[in-house]
């Protein structure tokens, strides 16, 4: 790594103090590169061990990579946090323009801990940082409009980061998200309700400065083709096109679509709500995070006319992708269109995990179809599938938590279930609400034994739909392929490479990428250090409880038969324990420092 890249300086903020340290780490950028790798390591260093996931001891770590700044779609930023939702690893990737500034800003990773006695909202403009009051923006009913008046007021229009919490994170509810430049999202495992227990209600960042590197001719090379093989990529045009939206009718006519809490796989309304009949009656604009030359976020406009005024409309902007038709269309029964819009504007609007709160809305709705809740405790909703304001009203009760009812959703769906039963249909695995796959056992195993439980980690979506030897449809096959694939984007979420141009960074190309900062690494260097990396996510995990002898199974899965036909509990007990030998096969033991 080149001695004077600013990457090696960490940024430490204490909000208890209202303090902050700047300290130099080449060790842990050219041990572990940046992103996932130097945020597990610091994560190890701040987060003591059985902390409360709410308590200011909690660290938030941010951390970027080598080729942020440098190559195309290296756009993401890396978060790290124990968990308030699964009890274990917390960890969430976002892009728009994070991940630049706070490369730009002159830093590679930001460390935040304690808690505020009030509202704050941190500004990081290089080396200037400011804890500023944010009591006015506190209890705010939209997030937009809180960060409305942040633009306003803070400096480096175009060049800054701007990410900050909405309600849901405030009242703690345990699957708020952190927003950054309006549409995007670190969605899972509850970063905002982390935010919202320190009374961080935003974090600024900006900065202008250029990056060295040591060999410009290198560099142009790689850069051109990085960026040739991504703008003609067939997938990327797929990403442009439709967006991940576009793979609602696929996933639907492969069998693999959950639907009304996976009672099905098919959802019959899925041309209503599919990637095309979103582009043709609502496509407003399409954005691209910094440095990237896809463009991959969809977003609708939606035009409704006000009560009691002919002619005078009002026209919100709405992002959309798979996850969020998935969650809160198909799982939910929700085939008119402008209705889901509707529903995800006000999901977005509060600050809630789409994924987690489609996936529990779904839970209540089938536990009160089985009589197991009543209106008693849903105060007078009546959850039905398709009947998209029942659920905008009650996403506003999980935010206002009424009674025990909500208080119990708003801590998700396995906190609600073991209260009130039907955990059988409780859709989640390690804790945290299921992804839109119904695709094979990959899908759900991947869920299962991944350090997010997401579908991010192994995409196991991807190896069910493209599995052809026969190991693949063994349980050590399937563990083999899913453990190869996330070990493997331990490495790509070190240099924070989005995961959609995986095609594009193959291992060649990022050791030349890699070349171009000093860093020296050899083919087997970088794969050793993906190991590594997910061994020490598996470390935390294991340190702060997580076992995979006792994984909870949801039988739902079993019941709704996969495209390869039923599944059953022996098969995911024996990928299981091919994962726990593998990941056991070097002791989890605490590194020694140099
Ligand atoms: S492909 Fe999409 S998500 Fe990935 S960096 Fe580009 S715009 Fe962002």
């Amino acid at each position: 790594m080149l001695k004077h890249d600013p990457l090696a300086n960490v940024l430490y903020l204490d909000l208890s103090k209202k303090s902050f340290r700047i300290e130099q780490r080449h060790d842990l950028f050219e041990r572990h590169m940046g992103g996932a790798g130097a945020a597990i390591q610091l994560l190890h260093e701040e987060c003591p061990e059985g902390c409360d996931a709410l308590s200011p001891e909690n660290p938030i770590v941010f951390a970027v990579g080598p080729l942020t700044g440098l190559f195309p779609l290296a756009s993401k930023t890396v978060a790290m946090f124990k968990s308030p939702h699964t009890g274990n690893l917390g960890e969430s990737h976002c892009d728009g323009r994070s991940a630049i500034a706070i490369r730009m800003a002159g830093y590679g990773a930001i460390v935040i801990k304690g808690a505020s006695d009030i509202p704050l909202y941190i500004a990081i403009h290089g080396n200037q940082i400011y804890f500023r009051d944010a009591s006015s923006l506190w209890k705010m009913k939209s997030g937009f409009t809180a960060g409305r008046i942040i633009r306003e007021n803070e400096p480096g229009a175009g060049l800054r980061t701007i990410m900050r919490i909405g309600r849901a994170g405030e009242e703690l509810v345990s699957y708020a998200c952190v927003t950054t430049e309006t549409y995007r999202h670190f969605g899972r495992l509850g970063l905002g309700a982390v935010f919202g227990s320190k009374r961080l209600k935003a974090v600024v960042v900006s900065g202008k400065r250029s990056l060295p590197i040591n060999d410009k001719r290198l560099y142009r090379k790689v850069y051109d083709e990085i960026y040739h093989a991504a703008v003609n990529s067939p997938a990327m045009k797929k990403y442009h096109n439709l967006g991940t939206a576009g793979n609602v009718l696929s996933l639907n006519e492969f069998g693999g679509l959950p639907t009304r809490n996976l009672k099905q796989a098919k959802f019959e309304k899925a041309l209503e709500i599919s990637g095309e009949a979103f582009a043709k009656q609502y496509l407003g604009r399409r954005l691209s995070c910094s440095h990237c030359p896809v463009g991959c976020i969809h977003i609708a406009a939606l035009r409704e006319s006000y009560e009691d005024e002919s002619y005078f409309y009002k026209t919100s902007m709405i992002s959309y992708d798979y996850e969020l038709i998935y969650a809160l269309g198909s799982m939910l029964g929700v085939s008119d269109i402008e209705g889901l819009l509707k529903l995800m504007d006000r999901i977005e609007v509060l600050g809630l995990d789409a994924i987690s709160t489609g996936v529990i809305l779904a839970w209540a709705t089938e536990a009160q179809e089985r009589g197991i809740i009543s209106k008693k405790e849903t105060i007078e909703i009546e959850f039905s599938w398709g009947n998209y304001t029942a659920y905008m009203n009650a996403v506003q009760l999980i935010i206002e938590q009424p009674n025990e009812f909500y208080k119990r959703l708003a801590k998700g769906v396995v906190h609600a279930a073991c209260v009130y039963g039907g955990e059988d249909y409780a859709l989640a695995f390690g804790g945290n609400e299921m992804p839109g796959y119904h695709t094979g056992p990959g899908a759900h195993i991947g869920a299962l034994i991944d350090a997010r439980h997401s579908h991010l980690d192994n995409a196991g979506y991807s190896i069910d739909q493209t599995a052809s030897a026969e190991r693949h449809f063994t349980p050590e096959g399937v563990a083999e392929a899913l453990l190869a694939e996330e070990r493997w984007r331990q490495v790509l979420s070190s240099l924070v490479v989005c995961f959609f141009a995986r095609g594009v960074y193959r291992p060649d190309i990022v050791l030349r990428t890699l070349q171009v900062s000093d860093f020296n690494f050899s083919i087997d260097d970088i794969h050793r250090i993906g190991d590594e990396i997910h061994r020490e996510k598996y470390r935390f995990k294991i340190r702060e409880g997580f076992s995979l002898d006792n994984l909870r199974v949801p039988k739902r899965i079993f019941e709704t038969p996969l495209p390869v036909g039923k599944l059953d509990e022996e098969f995911i007990h024996k990928a299981a324990l091919y994962v726990k030998a593998e990941v056991l096969k070097h002791p989890l033991r605490p590194k020694v420092s140099n």
